[in-house]
């Protein structure tokens, strides 16, 4: 299989769009991916045929929007190789799924444990552990970030011990595009018997996922940032783990029984999926890593490396820019700052150009402060973007710079 870009791009209604006569160059895909037709449709046909609430109907399209909702946890199950389907739960997205596992792990954990997580989180898998902590009386440790954006091994060896009860760290960094260990990571944490939780929101749509091969307890991520809607996401965790981890949301679906005074609870995955999920949305979810798995992994992780690399080259040769961020390995995301300039008005000045980027804390205010800046410059890539749109933006960058000196 041979990856065609422009073939790619002909899926995604949205690129033909222009700003101010510009064509767009849409490089923030790491706040969001666009989505191809095919999804768009499974949306717009799931609403158009068979829009019905799943599970409990007597009736056709009860059955159909049912049969298609299980179908999609399917297509994740098998897409990050977990186990069983039932471990394969619905989210609103990577924040909501970190936040089941916080609010079980705050009642779980007591004065005297600890919890790892790490200085490039995004702030979603870290002010949850910073809450768990306060609640249950644990301690957070962090791991630090050296000079290029990578997560100091030695340092996260030396505070993992017999009191160490959970891990969490992210595959990928929005705010560097730093992948992780993470299969070294987790089998160092799992030699003191921690649980360990991935947040996958960057690592879904470019890097393989093998849950069982990485050996955690817990991945999430986000559909959006997998060509997918927003509002739908998944938490995959350890049936063995799920089944006794503390309830979340109470209503509708989670329960078994049900007596004025008490209830019980329902078996995975519906254990944490109270009321009625966002059926839609999931069949959306499973028609965008069905698009995607079709694709040639391979030649898509090879394409937007060339982008990457592409990019860092000219960004080495550009005066006044400086990269954030330069470890072995990075995926999908240049960020970077101006000596002309503050990233938001860089941000600004290329959206008049038609060129999206992000700027700003990136939702990572401690990475921001251990490097010492206000905030970065972020164009995120992804399979659809073209080595022409690296040009464009270098050359409304030069632009930029002239302006604001
Ligand atoms: N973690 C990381 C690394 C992210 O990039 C994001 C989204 N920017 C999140 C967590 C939160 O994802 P969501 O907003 O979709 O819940």
């Amino acid at each position: 299989m041979s990856f065609d870009v422009a073939a790619i791009r002909e899926q995604f209604p949205i690129l033909k769009r222009e700003i101010d006569g510009n064509p767009l160059v849409y490089l923030d895909n790491a706040a969001t991916t666009q989505k191809p037709q095919c999804v768009i449709d499974a949306l717009v046909d799931y609403y158009t045929t068979c829009n019905s609430n799943v599970h409990r109907g007597a009736h056709r399209l009860a059955d159909e929007a049912t049969r298609r909702f299980e179908a999609a946890r399917d297509i994740v199950k098998d897409f990050i190789h977990a186990p069983k389907r039932e471990e394969v739960i619905w989210t609103t997205g990577t924040t909501e799924g970190i936040n089941i596992i916080a609010n079980g792990l705050s009642q779980l954990l007591s004065t005297g444990d600890e919890v790892i997580a790490t200085g490039m989180e995004h702030h979603a898998n870290l002010v949850t552990w910073q809450q768990a902590c306060k609640a249950s009386g644990a301690t957070l440790k962090t791991v630090p970030v050296t000079d290029d954006g990578e997560l100091d091994q030695t340092a996260y060896e030396a505070l993992l011990n017999e009191r160490t009860k959970f891990v969490a760290f992210p595959h990928v960094s929005n705010a560097l595009g730093t992948v992780n260990p993470v299969k070294a990571m987790t089998a160092k944490a799992k030699e003191f018997g921690a649980w360990v939780l991935i947040d996958g929101a960057q690592g879904a749509a470019h890097c393989k996922v093998d849950v069982q091969d990485i050996g955690c307890d817990f991945y999430v991520f986000s559909g959006h940032k997998i060509y997918a809607p927003m509002g739908i996401g998944v938490l995959w965790g350890q049936a063995s783990l799920l089944e006794n981890w503390p309830v979340w949301r109470t209503g509708g679906e989670m329960i078994a029984t049900v007596t004025l005074q008490n209830a019980t609870w329902n078996v995975l995955p519906y254990r944490f999926e109270a009321g009625t999920p966002n059926v839609g949305d999931a069949i959306a979810l499973g028609e965008a890593i069905r698009w995607f798995s079709a694709l040639d992994h391979h030649a898509v992780v090879a394409h937007e490396k060339a982008l990457l690399d592409y990019a860092t080259e000219l960004a080495e040769n550009f005066d006044g820019l400086t990269i954030i961020g330069n470890a072995k390995h990075k995926i999908g995301v240049l960020s970077f700052v101006m000596d002309q300039g503050h990233p938001a008005d860089i941000g600004f000045l290329l959206d008049r150009q038609g060129i999206a980027i992000r700027t700003g804390d990136h939702c990572a205010q401690p990475l921001m402060t251990r490097f010492g800046v206000p905030g970065t410059a972020r164009a995120s890539f992804s399979l659809y973007n073209t080595l022409e749109e690296v040009d464009i933006l270098f050359a409304a960058l030069k632009k930029v710079r002239s302006m604001l000196a």
